[in-house]
């Protein structure tokens, strides 16, 4: 198939309201690559004019036929923000790179267009295994993708499926049994607006969740990490009307989004935290790392050891360079309900002084005893 391909120019174009957009992987890409595929300013025009189909990645090549099989006119490939509006996503759930494609070479099913509904609808697929678990779930990026899509078709190495509002079907058009919880809210077509409806409980499940979810995925970039996740949570924010700073939710300053989900979601209201009016910075008490507690490793893990006694965890945003000396703490909750105990602990955001005085950035999240936390401190701002 030697056709041609254009770019479309949407301000031009105007008022396009049914598209495709593909969720992919980039892959490992060559300055060549980069140079053949990008479209740049320097091949804007030409490529406006048209290439050619043959021209493009395997898995690009691909997305181009699923568009045609849709009857769709239009295709965008990887612009953020755009997902929540397109008519549906096509998630190369197989491809690891542009090069690889997801169509099975051996696949009819867009030659035969409809197919017909088996007497017997039985299936052995795995939507958890082939999707959730597949390549393009390990990208950051991909996640929030599927979050705000309103339709996707997943493209797995054995199997194809349709996701929407009202669940998942499989190729054999089988309706798979939805995992009630999680994947609720991801499949809400009008992401976040479940989020209200589902009740306190159910809601702070799933923001830790997200962020569970976010912090293991990879990113060609650590920078990105905040970028991800930002968007999410400022369309939370939105929905349950409350301000969202610095991974604190404000109407939430009760729930700890760090511990384990099986221990205990609420703990107290933390007094060392309040949202300032400018509509950016937190009012935080800071505090110092106290005793004689330093900074270790742990099978990967940050800790916090005093001698050979493990008192607390880190989890840094962007790198684990940063020296427990250099840093502060804000407490921002603890657990509820247990009688006070020696391994009693805080949950913190780990601060940094910023270069005027007074003012501090967050770094990171953790877990301390408490007796590693002085009781007093200053008065700052967190922004
Ligand atoms: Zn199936």
């Amino acid at each position: 198939m030697d056709e041609m391909v254009v770019i479309a120019d949407l301000g031009v174009c105007g008022g396009i309201d049914e598209y495709i957009v593909l969720s992919h992987c980039w892959g490992p890409l060559t300055d060549q690559d980069k140079k053949r595929f990008y479209t740049t300013s320097e091949n804007y025009k030409a490529r406006k004019l048209g290439f050619s189909y043959v021209e493009l990645p395997k898995t690009f090549q691909d997305v181009v036929q699923v568009t045609r099989a849709l009857q769709k006119q239009y295709l965008w490939i990887d612009a953020l923000y755009i997902f929540a509006y397109a008519d549906c996503t096509i998630a190369a759930s197989s491809a690891h790179s542009w090069r690889d494609g997801f169509l099975k070479a051996q696949s009819n099913s867009l030659d035969t267009g409809v197919q017909s509904i088996p007497s017997t609808p039985t299936c052995t697929c795995d939507f958890n295994k082939d999707v959730d678990r597949g390549p393009l779930m390990k990208r950051a990026w991909v996640l929030q993708e599927r979050v705000l899509s309103r339709q996707i078709i997943h493209f797995s190495v054995v199997h194809t499926y349709f996701e929407c509002g009202d669940g998942v079907m499989c190729e054999q058009f089988i309706t798979l049994k939805p995992s009630f919880g999680k994947q609720y809210f991801i499949l809400d077509p009008n992401f976040p607006s479940r989020v209200n409806v589902a009740g306190f409980k159910r809601t702070a499940n799933f923001i830790q969740f997200l962020f569970q979810e976010y912090s293991t995925f990879g990113l060609s970039f650590d920078t990105d990490r905040d970028v991800v996740i930002h968007s999410l949570v400022e369309r939370m924010g939105q929905v349950l009307e409350t301000q969202v700073r610095y991974g604190i939710f404000h109407c939430f300053l009760s729930i700890d989004f760090i511990s384990n989900s099986k221990h205990s979601l609420m703990v107290l209201r933390s007094v060392d935290l309040g949202f300032a009016d400018d509509g950016q910075a937190l009012n935080v008490k800071v505090r110092q790392f106290g005793g004689i507690c330093r900074m270790g490793k742990k099978g990967g893990k940050c800790v916090i050891v005093d001698g050979a006694k493990e008192v607390g965890s880190l989890w840094f945003d962007m790198a684990d360079l940063i020296q427990l000396e250099d840093c502060n703490c804000v407490v921002i909750s603890m657990p509820k309900g247990r009688k006070k105990e020696v391994s009693w602990k805080y949950h913190v955001l780990i601060i940094q002084k910023k270069v005027r005085d007074g003012e501090y950035k967050r770094v990171g999240v953790g877990k301390v005893e408490v007796q590693y936390v002085s009781s007093d401190g200053s008065t700052g701002m967190l922004w």
